[in-house]
Order: C-alpha cells, then structure tokens, then sequence
C-alpha cells in the first residue's frame, strides 16, 4: 500500500470515514498531530518506538 500522502510505502493503515488508506510513519503523525488527547496514540507511540531506535 502506498501512502495516501506522498509516493512513499505505507507503513500504517488507518481509516478516515470509512475508507482506510495508507500513510507513511510521517503523514501518519502530521495528521494525528491535529488530533489532541488520542488515547490509543501513546500506544502506538511504543509500536513505532522499535523503529526508531534502530
Ligand atoms: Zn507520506
């Protein structure tokens, strides 16, 4: 899948009014950086975490 925003692979999927669409890691967060108090967002925060450490 690619990325809804840019030509980069996708590394998430999320859904938007449901329709799911792609995003890469960064989209991922530009967009959800518009969304405060996101629970789930922590979570996920440790998911994307093992990526970044490398
Ligand atoms: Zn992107």
């Amino acid at each position: 899948m690619q990325c809804h925003y840019c030509d980069r692979d996708a590394d998430l999927a999320v859904e938007s009014d449901g329709i799911k669409v792609g995003v890469c890691k960064q989209h991922f967060r530009e967009q959800m950086a518009e969304l405060e108090d996101a629970e789930w967002l922590d979570e996920l925060d440790e998911q994307l975490d093992i990526d970044r450490r490398e």
